[in-house]
């Protein structure tokens, strides 16, 4: 690998870009009522094109690989990841089906979310295997996947990218139980939240008491490592002997956050997982991919915006300094 591969190294994202639609209002309407909101905002959003953002800001070549539709908002969101920097020549823009979208109320601290996939719902297997596609996956350091766009096609894009000798992070996003194997044996390193990790281990809720037992019996149980955030908090981690990816140390460890003052903590899971890729691409350690990549999230929440609100390789060094 070139110097400068090993700066910039070659990142997939496969997942999804949506238009959220952000209405402000001090009241949310009952049934059959009407009422005046205050502000409306369009902001790029989508777990993938969030992530694809974070690497690409962050110093990674990124392409990124999902669909739009042929619509105002297909067009916004495709700039939108051309001025951060990532190569969107893979998204396809489906003559079929609207661009998806997430309709946010934010009400008093309270928010009611719809989302609607639109052309993300039609991410099917057989357009991973486009030549350009096919290249992408098997020819990156690292390959960023979560679960927004339909699991055939995750579970493909997992297994061109094992194909090659890709690292392959799964955030497994939004929860789902019952992961097909055939995905989980291509993964190399999941990062699920709290609520995720409850699911992936099968419980109900999980007690903060029960957290690190949780991270170590996933981790060992898949043979990767698993690396959970904990908000402001920070993250807990751990790596199965064996996996691709090492831990300095073995069983959980405890990373704790930054302190910073929070402004906007939409996105910083998005944030999170695109630094990390960047840095495990890089050849980093999980320990050093871990404090890299909560420099980098704790910097996005002082931002307002997900995708507006990713910092730059620099930014995250110097704050990290
Ligand atoms: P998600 O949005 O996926 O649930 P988290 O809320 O756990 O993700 O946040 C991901 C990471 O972002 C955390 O591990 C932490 O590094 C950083 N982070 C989130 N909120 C804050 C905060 N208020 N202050 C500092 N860092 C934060």
């Amino acid at each position: 690998m070139s110097d400068n591969n090993q700066k910039h190294p070659l990142i997939a994202v496969v997942g999804s870009l949506n238009m959220d639609l952000v209405v402000k209002t001090d009241t949310i309407p009952e049934e059959g009522e009407t009422v005046s909101g205050e502000e409306l905002h369009y902001l790029a959003g989508g777990k993938g094109a969030n992530q694809a953002v974070a690497s690409a800001r962050l110093g990674g070549q990124t392409t990124m690989i999902g669909a739009v539709g042929a619509d105002v908002f297909g067009e916004r969101l495709l700039r939108s990841l051309n001025e951060s920097g990532v190569d969107a020549s893979q998204v396809r823009v489906m003559d079929d089906s609207a661009t998806g979208t997430a309709s946010i109320w934010l009400s008093n601290g309270d928010n009611r979310i719809i989302v609607i996939p639109g052309a993300n719902g039609k991410v099917l297997p057989e357009m991973l295997e486009e030549a350009d596609t096919v290249k992408s996956l098997t020819a990156a350091a690292a390959v960023l996947l979560q679960l927004e766009i339909p699991l055939p096609a995750v579970t493909r894009a997992a297994t061109l990218a094992a194909e090659g000798s890709a690292l392959v992070v799964l955030n497994p996003a939004p929860a789902m139980p019952g992961l097909p194997q055939e995905l989980l044996r291509c993964v190399d390193v999941v990062t699920p939240n709290r609520s995720e990790l409850a699911v992936l281990t099968g419980r109900d809720q999980l007690r903060p008491e029960d957290l690190d037992a949780a991270v170590a019996e996933l981790a060992a149980s898949l043979g990767v490592a698993v690396v959970t955030t904990l908000g402001p908090e920070g993250a807990v981690y751990a790596a199965a002997p064996g996996s691709r990816v090492q831990a300095g140390r073995a069983g959980a460890y405890r990373a704790p956050g930054y302190a910073v003052s929070a402004v906007d903590t939409t996105g910083a899971g998005d944030c999170f997982n695109g630094a990390l890729a960047v840095a495990l691409a890089r050849g980093e350690t999980l320990d050093a991919a871990v404090s890299f990549a909560m420099g980098a999230a704790a910097l996005s929440v002082t931002k307002l915006g997900a995708q507006s609100g990713m910092p730059s390789a620099d930014e995250v060094e110097a704050f990290l300094a």
